[in-house]
């Protein structure tokens, strides 16, 4: 794959984030009343919120300082698990991608695996513990099998998106075992992680994004 993204891309990718969250707000909350506290869907899009706002007032930033700054927004911003593993995630992304001015498949790979790997530093989950590590995983694979296939971003995005929509399918018969859900042990089983939920937003607004982007 030899085609360059650049700033645009990357504010675009976070918008397509934002406004997904925020349309996605009572859906994600409500799958959180089921197996958690019922905050995810209102945690997370008032953190998209306030980081978009941060994007907007920026000046000639890289694709990394929009990632660091989306990231700081999230970890000031949001309480509970997810707006820190997120926030922290997208920050490695941000430093992962240093201060180029644009970034190809291979680079967004490295600056995905450096999110997938702060989450699981910081929340210690594996795949099948019911969390946003169980989209994140099958996205990875599904990008990267996208770049060794040279499909391109877009369609390497589209196989993210619907990996991590698959993955955040298969957390429904699983027993929670990290964050809140996994205080009520076997009642988790039967509902869909919302952090899972959540991640395949985040691909699929990178498939928007990629697509997009001519
Ligand atoms: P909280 O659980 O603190 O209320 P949210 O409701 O915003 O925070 O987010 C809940 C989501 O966070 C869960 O659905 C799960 O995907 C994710 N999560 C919780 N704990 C962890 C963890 N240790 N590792 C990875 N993801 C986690
Ligand atoms: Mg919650």
């Amino acid at each position: 794959m030899d085609e360059r993204v650049g700033t645009a891309f990357v504010v675009a990718w976070m918008r397509e984030v934002a406004a997904r969250v925020h349309d996605q707000r009572d859906h994600l909350t409500q799958l959180d009343a089921a197996i958690g506290d019922a905050d995810h869907g209102i945690n997370m899009d008032r953190g998209f919120g306030v980081a978009m706002e941060r994007v907007q007032a920026l000046d000639g930033a890289t694709p990394g300082q929009v990632l660091e700054t989306v990231g700081t927004s999230l970890v000031l911003s949001v309480g509970g698990a997810a707006g820190p593993l997120y926030g922290s995630a997208i920050r490695s992304m941000g430093r992962s991608l240093g201060d180029v001015p644009d970034l190809d498949g291979e680079d967004l790979l490295v600056a995905l695996r450096s999110a997938l790997e702060e989450i699981q530093r910081l929340g210690t989950a594996h795949p099948g513990d019911k969390t946003m590590v169980d989209a994140f995983v099958p996205a990875i694979d599904g990008f990267e099998r996208g770049l060794r296939a040279s499909e391109g971003l877009p369609a390497a995005a589209a196989r993210a998106s619907a990996a991590a929509e698959e993955g955040a399918r298969a957390t429904i018969p699983m027993k929670a075992r990290k964050g809140r859900a996994s205080y009520l042990g076997p009642r988790s089983v039967g509902h869909e992680d919302p952090g899972a939920v959540s991640t395949a937003i985040v691909f699929r607004a990178l498939q928007t994004a990629a697509e997009a982007t001519p």
